[in-house]
C-alpha cells in the first residue's frame, strides 16, 4: 500500500512565512538558552524557558508555540515571530505488506530559502518485541560501497542535527508515539508493535533507533553526535543509549570519540574478511584496512559482553560466502565481544550482485554459531516498498547539476 501526499501548496505557504526565522529543533539546551537570551530574556529565565521548550518539543511533540500552555501569551508570540519548530514535509508514506513503513521526507533550509529542498528516506520496522526506526545521516553518501544502492547516489549534503531528529519526531507523530497521539489505522495491516524500553515503558511504537539509513554517520560526526545526545537525553527523546545503534563502514579515527562522546551501540559494516576483497566491496578499507578497523573496535569505550559490537555481513553469492570466509570471520573477531548480523543481499536495479542461497547462508551461520557467536540472519523487511537495507536512495538525485552544486555549497 502506498499513500502519496502532495503537501506542496501548504509547504510553500509555510516556507514563505518561514523566511528569516531559525529552527529551535536540534539545539542543545545551552544553545537554546542562548537563542532565547537574544530575545531579551535574562540568563536564568532563558535557561528555565529552554527546559520548558525541550519538554514541549521532544516529550510532547508540539510544533505550535500557541499550544505551550505554561508559557505566557506574550512570550509565545515572541517565539512565533522569531523561531520555527521545523519538521520535514512528508512527500510520501508507504506501508509494506509486512507492516514496514517508509517515508520520503523533504527538508528545506529556512536560513537559505533559495536552496532547493533535499529528500531522504526513513524506515520503521515493527517486530514482536520492538519497533526500530532506521534514520539517515546524509543525503546520499560520499562512499561507494559496490553493493549499496545509496552508494550510487553522490553526496548532496550532510543533514543538520535538527533534520536528523526531525526524522524521529515526524515518525513518532505518524505512529502516535507522543502523549495523546493515536495509532494510524491501516485497514488490517500489521499494527505497530508494543516494545519495551524508553521512558513510557512499553507504550512506545519506536523503542530503538538505528543509524543505518542513507549516509556515513561518522562523516557527519558533529551533527550526528548532537542529535543522538538529544535523542538519548532523559529530558529529550529519552531513548536509552543501549537502544541506539550507529553503523559505520569504518571511519577509524572517529570510532573512539563516538564511543566516548556519544556512548551508543556500535555496528561495523564488515562484509569481507580479506583486505583485497574489502577494498572492492567497502572502498574506505583502502584508507583504513581491516587490522586498523579491528584494533579500533577492540578499543571501543564501554565494550563488554553486555555491550557487544555488531558486525554486519552482507551475504553475496560466490563473493564472500564460503565456509573459509566464515572460519576466517570467527578468527578475525576472536577476543572482541561481538554479535554477527548476516544480511541477505537486497537487490536493486542495475546491481551485478546476487544474494547467497538460503542453504549457503544457513551453513555460514552454522559455522559462526558453532564458534559461540550469536549470528541472527536479518530478515529482509519492506522489500516490496524498496525499504530494505541498502535500497534507499532519494529523488534528490533528479535535481539538476546546478541545483546539486548549489546545495553542496
Ligand atoms: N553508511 C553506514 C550506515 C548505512 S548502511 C554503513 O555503511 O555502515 C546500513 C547497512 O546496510 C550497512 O551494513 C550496509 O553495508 C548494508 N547494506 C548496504 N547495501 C545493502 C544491500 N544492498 N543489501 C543488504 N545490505 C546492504
Ligand atoms: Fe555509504 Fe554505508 Fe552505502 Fe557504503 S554501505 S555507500 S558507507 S551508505
Amino acid at each position: 500500500m502506498s499513500i502519496a501526499l502532495n503537501l506542496d501548496h501548504a509547504a510553500n505557504a509555510a516556507h514563505r512565512e518561514a523566511r528569516g526565522k531559525s529552527s529551535l529543533v536540534g539545539l542543545s539546551r545551552t544553545e537554546l538558552a542562548v537563542a532565547l537570551g537574544a530575545t531579551g530574556l535574562d540568563a536564568r529565565e532563558a535557561r528555565m524557558r529552554a527546559s520548558q521548550l525541550w519538554n514541549w518539543i521532544y516529550h510532547n511533540g508540539i510544533t505550535d508555540f500557541e499550544r505551550m500552555s505554561n508559557i505566557g501569551k506574550g512570550f509565545r508570540r515572541t517565539l512565533a515571530d522569531n523561531f520555527l519548530l521545523d519538521r520535514p514535509e512528508i512527500v510520501s508514506e508507504q506501508v509494506s505488506t509486512d507492516g514496514t513503513r517508509k517515508w520520503l521526507f523533504r527538508f528545506r533550509d529556512p536560513a537559505n530559502p533559495n536552496m532547493p529542498p533535499v529528500e531522504i528516506e526513513t524506515v520503521y520496522i515493527p517486530e514482536e518485541d520492538r519497533g526500530t526506526l532506521c534514520i539517515s545521516s546524509q543525503v546520499g553518501c560520499t562512499l561507494t560501497c559496490s553493493f549499496c544502492h545509496t552508494g550510487t547516489q553522490m553526496l548532496v549534503r550532510n543533514l543538520s542535527a535538527g533534520e536528523i531528529l526531525g526524522q524521529i519526531l515526524m515518525a513518532r507523530e505518524r505512529l502516535g508515539d507522543f502523549p495523546g497521539g493515536s495509532r494510524p489505522g491501516d485497514g488490517g495491516l500489521v499494527p505497530a508493535p508494543r516494545g519495551s524500553g524508553g521512558s513510557e515503558g512499553d507504550s512506545r511504537a519506536i523503542t530503538n533507533v538505528v543509524m543505518m539509513g542513507m549516509g556515513e554517520p561518522l562523516y557527519n560526526y558533529d551533527n550526528v553526535k548532537q542529535a543522538l545526545l538529544i535523542a538519548s537525553d532523559e529530558a529529550g527523546i529519552s531513548l536509552s543509549r543501549r537502544r541506539i545503534t550507529l553503523s559505520t563502514s569504518g571511519v577509524v579515527p572517529q570510532i573512539e570519540p563516538a564511543g566516548r562522546e556519544i556512548g551508543v551501540m556500535l555496528a561495523i559494516s564488515l562484509h569481507a574478511v580479506r583486505d583485497d576483497l574489502r577494498d572492492m566491496l567497502v572502498p574506505i578499507n583502502r584508507k583504513w584496512p581491516l587490522k586498523e578497523l579491528l584494533d579500533a573496535c577492540r578499543a571501543y569505550p564501554g565494550l563488554s559482553n553486555a555491550r557487544r559490537i555488531t558486525f554486519e555481513y552482507v551475504m553475496l553469492k560466490d563473493i564472500n560466502d564460503s565456509d573459509a570466509d566464515a572460519r576466517e570471520l570467527v578468527r578475525l573477531l576472536a577476543g572482541i565481544p561481538a554479535k554477527i548480523n548476516l544480511i541477505p543481499f537486497n537487490p536493486w536495479p542495475g546491481t551485478n550482485y546476487d544474494c547467497s542461497s538460503s542453504s549457503r547462508i544457513e551453513r555460514f551461520a552454522d559455522i559462526v554459531n558453532a564458534a559461540g557467536y550469536a549470528s541472527p540472519v536479518r530478515t529482509p523487511r519492506g522489500r516490496d516498498i524498496f525499504a530494505a537495507c541498502g535500497q534507499l536512495k532519494s529523488e534528490t538525485e533528479r535535481l539538476s547539476r546546478k541545483d546539486r552544486e548549489a546545495l553542496a555549497g
